[in-house]
């Protein structure tokens, strides 16, 4: 039997008010079952919302882990080790010491260990997992994959032509800076102002060590003279805006779609700012802006082996080094690690202006 920890909920709510660390053992594999071990596991902001009960994909609750009422596992993403097989496993391939991610949302990774069925897994085969740190295999699937998709499937950017985003410095905003560079794109990125102008400038730097070209606050999105300098930034309109990334909405959305070249696409995959998204009716009437939505769940479901060469891809960049890492809270959960610190964590995650994202290193 293997002994068990994960953060789990019974009903949906705050995350701190409805999150326990629960124990429970693992019966040996067999048939179609294996068990893993998890190593690393981000807190991304689905996650909260998922527990919050306002995310539309429901983790499964349950009452095989030992308890009268059931309850769900945090957590959609991570990386975890094969460390015992059922014969079906076995069957399909997959071997002791095999790297497995989850192959859709809903799993529950913010545990020790699990059961999963051949189905609920992506095994990584040793060329896609050399040379990768457990941190960079556990978070390949969701931020890379989303910067990845928005900047190739909406509009077709040639080099030297822009896009812009908001929430520049989430994990998706890293990714899309990084992957338009390698790409020959350019990026104007934009966050959030700072009260403290010297964390405000290190970030900018930050976000240009890694490829943007141009990163302003949304405070200098909504100036005056925003439309003269994006006319500097595009040599007069020649290197056009022709892709928007939302992750915030509000009035920086608006901004920004703004900036816009006439037929651009506006992508909004994210909702950060809790705001609505608001669009003038002449966007689309004269400039003919067209809005889109994305959600990688829903794409990589419609699209399984787009999303694995997705994955190999990054996971490729990654190993020679033209990709970095996202910076991480990396959080150690040990056996001995106490609910209450682990659920702290998960509870700083809600709060802005983070220096990075959260990962329970197991
Ligand atoms: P991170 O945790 O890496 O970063 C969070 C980002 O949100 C930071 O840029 C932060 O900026 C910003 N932010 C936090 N609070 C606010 C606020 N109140 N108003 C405006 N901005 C805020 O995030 P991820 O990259 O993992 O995810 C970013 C968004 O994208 C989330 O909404 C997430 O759900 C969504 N997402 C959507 C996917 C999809 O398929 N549609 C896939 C992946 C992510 P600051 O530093 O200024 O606080």
């Amino acid at each position: 039997y293997e002994q068990a920890k994960a953060l789990t909920f019974q009903d949906y709510g705050d995350p701190p008010a409805v999150l326990s660390l629960h124990g429970h053992s693992i019966s040996p594999p067999h048939g179609d079952l294996m068990t893993l071990r998890f190593l690393a596991s981000p807190i991304n902001p689905a996650d909260i919302n998922q527990i919050q009960g306002v995310y539309p994909s429901k983790p499964t609750f349950t009452t095989s882990l030992g308890t009268a009422k059931p309850i769900a596992v945090a957590g959609n993403e991570g990386v975890a080790e094969v460390i015992a097989l059922g014969s079906k496993p076995k069957e399909a391939g997959f071997k002791k010491g095999d790297w497995v991610i989850m192959n859709g949302p809903g799993f529950g990774t913010w545990r020790t260990h699990a059961s999963a069925r051949v189905e609920d897994v992506v095994r990584l085969d040793d060329a896609m997992r050399e040379g990768i740190s457990a941190v960079q295999a556990g978070t390949v699937s969701i931020n890379p994959c989303t910067a990845y998709r928005m900047l190739r499937d909406f509009v077709h950017l040639k080099e030297g032509e822009f896009f812009i985003q908001n929430g520049a410095n989430s994990g998706v905003g890293r990714a899309a800076i990084q992957l338009g560079k390698q790409w020959g794109l350019k990026s104007i990125n934009v966050i959030r102002s700072r009260d403290d102008t010297t964390a405000e400038d290190r970030l900018k730097k930050e976000l240009k060590d890694i490829g943007a070209d141009v990163v302003i606050t949304d405070a200098e999105l909504q100036s005056q003279g925003v439309k003269d300098m994006a006319k500097e930034w595009t040599n007069g309109g020649r290197a056009p805006i022709r892709l928007a990334l939302n992750c915030v909405n509000g009035k920086a959305a608006t901004a920004m779609a703004k900036l816009l070249a006439s037929e651009a696409h506006f992508v909004t995959y994210g909702a950060m700012s809790k705001q609505p998204l608001t669009i003038p009716a002449s966007m689309l009437i004269f400039k003919d802006i067209h809005f889109h939505g994305f959600w990688v769940s829903k794409w990589a479901q419609r699209h399984p082996e787009d999303k694995k060469k997705t994955v190999a891809d990054v996971l490729d960049m990654t190993r020679k080094g033209t990709f970095k890492d996202t910076p991480f809270d990396k959080i150690a959960w040990e056996w001995e690690t106490k609910g209450e610190e682990l659920i702290s964590k998960v509870k700083d995650t809600l709060e802005g202006y983070r220096e990075g994202k959260g990962v329970f290193v197991f």
